[in-house]
């Protein structure tokens, strides 16, 4: 590690509860999580890396006309620099786990690239750059800010593994002229915030740099926002304004999660990173009632959000792809962008640093196994845009981002690009997430077979291993590798799902009562070899909604541990529409281990209810359901469309037989 590493470590989260371990401390050894980085390393990175450095993606193609190595015009969105930023960053994270020098010599190369596609002056964003008709930061759909923050993030990403400053220089000079323009803020920039993930960019460079007026910036991007009388102005014509972009309600103000899911949440989470670093009480309490807001009244049991393509907010404005009223959570028109479930993960896990509450890595949980992966086909090569909990055939498809006419299946190109990098990446740092640094030792915030290897807060050395089959299995060993010689705490999170978990210290059990949504404290002297033993019931569970929730009222869903599951086309008999499907209140259901079935998953098999004398027209008098009852199969959400064109659900209406009283 070099010098600067050392110091970028120290430097972040000074108002963090609990701070991140290093981007390579933790590696995961078997398991779930193994077998996604390693789809992850193999598929994935190539794959994306193949269509965007080509004609289909042309990411790359655009830098090359901006260097003068190309002749050609931009093609792609305008957003299109950011999506390769994040396949890059995607990639260095990768390189962190595998330390594949071909990987990284790949990546210098586009590096050289970018740079020679940069402006003396620092300006890089080739959809300007390859316009005569558009000059620099005219109006914010051009979504320069969302670029120059994928920029930073990536750049920072490189310079904190790499060491190298290749890259951070590139960023540092496109960083330096956002600020000549954008700080102090003028009344003609007032509103140009937009998609705005240069404010966590800004926080990232100033903790790799130590250069305090990105952290200025950062803030400021953040303050103006609800400053100004929302109409329309030179710099905002052609995309919808006030709550779509949250400038309706400065942040200190809000209490409710707003907009575009996407950009409300790169928000949000920017503004988290901002708290890290200054410790603003106004900014934290805000985004601690928005959390509640979007949690317990927009939130899918899949962890997803943004419930619709099309809507209005309660001020009436115009939303697309977003929040809209609490409690309105369809299933079938669900919009729920993959990037919208990912940023919810990304927020989560900055709200569990500064709060240091374990609900946050609930959510983060919840997003992984379920909203997170649904949006990648299972060979690592074809995304979903939007990721409803409901499909059937002949309705409307939503992933098509510009024409919603398509059929409904993963594809493998998307024209808006946005969702499937941002994907890779974060299955490509999961593992950072799994543990964080406390005051007095470590959280462990997510299960699988891993290694860590990580320093303490007091510098002191740690090392731990997990050996687990989760989230297939509720039994987690833990064996401690290495500790200092004083007690430390280690700090389990014990799942909302997992009532009736037990632990014990080397088979013994421990006294303290252990509670879900809570992190379990062990602190003593642990010696190496110490061995915790942690055990989750996987009960399978029928997860009814809050009444208030129309769409899924006398519906229920099957759980078991993270796992969401739904019901799929190809495992019911031919020709049964899955809005025919009914389950018992109880189902008698049974959970098994398929290691050659998707993957290697556990399926959950019990008897369902077709009902053969369902409405046919719009509406119709009651008449007496007549049941047949049949063999089905349950899979877990994520897995859902690998085999073909299907219908699927994950609610599906429930026969009480308790209705007698
Ligand atoms: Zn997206």
């Amino acid at each position: 590690m070099t010098k600067s590493n050392q110091k970028t470590k120290t430097a972040k989260g000074k108002f963090l509860s609990l701070k991140s371990i290093g981007q390579t401390d933790c590696k995961w050894t078997n398991g779930f999580w193994a077998d996604k980085l390693s789809i992850c390393q193999a598929s994935m990175i190539p794959y994306m890396g193949d269509l965007l450095c080509g004609d289909v993606g042309h990411a790359l193609h655009n830098f090359k006309i901006a260097a003068g190595l190309r002749k050609g015009s931009h093609q792609g969105m305008f957003w299109h620099d950011g999506d390769f930023y994040k396949w890059m960053e995607a990639a260095i994270l990768v390189y962190a786990q595998n330390k594949d020098s071909k990987l990284l010599k790949q990546l210098d190369g586009y590096i050289e690239i970018i740079g020679l596609a940069q402006e003396e002056d620092g300006y890089i964003q080739t959809q300007i750059q390859l316009r005569d008709t558009v000059d620099r930061y005219e109006n914010r759909k051009y979504h320069e800010m969302y670029n120059t923050g994928h920029l930073l993030i990536s750049a920072c990403a490189h310079f904190n593994i790499t060491g190298k400053r290749n890259f951070l220089n590139i960023a540092i000079k496109q960083a330096d002229l956002l600020y000549t323009i954008f700080f102090p803020e003028t009344k003609q920039f007032g509103r140009f915030g937009f998609n705005q993930t240069q404010i966590m960019g800004l926080v990232e460079l100033y903790r790799a740099t130590h250069n305090h007026k990105y952290l200025d910036l950062a803030k400021c991007f953040i303050m103006r926002r609800g400053k100004y009388e929302v109409k329309h102005h030179p710099t905002t014509e052609g995309y919808p304004i006030g709550d779509m972009v949250q400038e309706r309600t400065p942040l200190s103000q809000s209490s409710e999660a707003v907009g575009h899911a996407v950009l409300a949440l790169y928000y949000y989470t920017g503004a988290a990173d901002v708290v890290a670093e200054t410790g603003d009480k106004s900014f934290h309490k805000a985004l601690n009632k928005i959390w509640n807001n979007m949690t317990y009244k927009k939130m899918y049991l899949t962890g997803a959000v943004g419930q619709t393509h099309y809507g209005a907010s309660i001020n009436r404005d115009k939303i697309e792809e977003g929040f809209i009223d609490n409690y309105m959570l369809p299933n079938l028109t669900a919009y729920n962008e993959t990037c919208a479930n990912i940023c919810n993960a990304l927020f989560n896990f900055r709200m569990l640093g500064l709060n240091g509450t374990s609900t946050h890595a609930d959510v983060m949980e919840r997003v992984l196994y379920n909203s997170g992966l649904s949006g990648i086909g299972l060979d690592g090569k074809d995304y979903f845009y939007t990721n409803p909990l409901r499909m059937i055939h002949d309705a409307r498809d939503y992933n098509d981002h510009e024409n919603a006419t398509e059929t409904p299946e993963r594809m493998p190109y998307l024209d808006c690009f946005c969702c499937p990098p941002n994907l890779v990446r974060t299955v490509a740092k999961v593992s950072h997430w799994a543990y964080s640094l406390s005051q007095n030792g470590i959280t462990v915030n997510l299960y699988g077979e891993n290694k860590l290897k990580t320093n303490l807060l007091d510098g002191s050395s740690f090392q731990l291993k997990q050996k687990t089959l989760y989230p297939w299995d509720g039994r987690i060993d833990m064996t401690i590798l290495q500790c200092r010689k004083s007690a430390i705490e280690i700090s389990l999170r014990i799942p909302d799902w997992a009532k009736g978990t037990t632990i014990k210290i080397n088979g013994e059990s421990i006294e303290q009562k252990i509670k879900p949504s809570s992190f379990t404290i062990l602190k003593r002297v642990w010696g190496k070899g110490d061995v915790v033993s942690i055990d989750m019931p996987m009960d399978i569970k029928l997860v009814e909604g809050n009444p208030r929730i129309e769409e899924v009222r006398n519906q229920v869903a099957v759980q078991r541990g993270p796992i969401v599951y739904c019901i799929e086309s190809p495992d019911l008999p031919e020709k049964t529409s899955i809005l025919d499907v009914y389950i018992s209140e109880s189902p008698n259901l049974k959970a098994t281990y398929r290691a050659d079935f998707l993957g290697g998953l556990t399926t959950i098999d019990g008897n369902i209810f077709i009902r053969k004398n369902k409405v046919k027209k719009m509406y119709d008098s009651i008449n007496k359901p007549k049941w047949e009852s049949v063999a089905a199969r349950f899979i877990p959400y994520y897995a859902w469309s690998n085999r073909g064109l299907a219908e699927m659900t994950v609610f599906m209406p429930v026969i009480w037989e308790s209705h007698k009283v």
